[in-house]
């Protein structure tokens, strides 16, 4: 049962980021200086970003733009989007948590109210804002 959602949610992200341009993948890679977000390492990256507010959680059409994506290690991600043990899924929440706050930090848009609200939501007041 466990692995069957595991590979949902694999499925999912990878649908997703099918639908960042080749463009926008360079900027990220190029704007994060090919280093993992997380780690600070440049050895096994995800060819695609990661998406830091979900589609779920984030409805707006600007979800695939830069701002919005992080380079990442397959290791983090991993945690992130599935994660088994307790250990595991306590790492993979503050990877995500870290993401989101990168990418709020970065987000110039006109929703800054909800993801703010999303970060509430999730965190109560224990983010980083900038
Ligand atoms: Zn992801």
């Amino acid at each position: 049962m466990k692995m069957l959602k595991s590979v949902w949610i694999v499925s999912r992200c990878n649908i997703i980021n099918e639908m960042i341009s080749e463009k926008t993948r360079q900027e990220v890679y190029h704007r994060d200086r090919e280093k993992c977000v997380i780690t600070d390492e440049k050895k096994d990256l995800e060819r695609t970003p990661h998406h830091c507010f979900a589609k779920s959680e984030y409805f707006a059409n600007d979800k695939n733009q830069s701002w919005n994506l992080v380079t990442i290690g397959r290791e983090p991600h991993r945690f992130i989007h599935f994660a088994f043990t307790d250990e595991n899924v306590s790492v993979g929440k503050k990877a995500a948590k870290m993401c989101r706050e990168i990418a709020l930090s970065r987000y110039e848009g006109k929703h800054k109210d909800k993801l703010i609200k999303i970060m509430k939501s999730r965190y109560g007041n224990n983010f980083v804002e900038n």
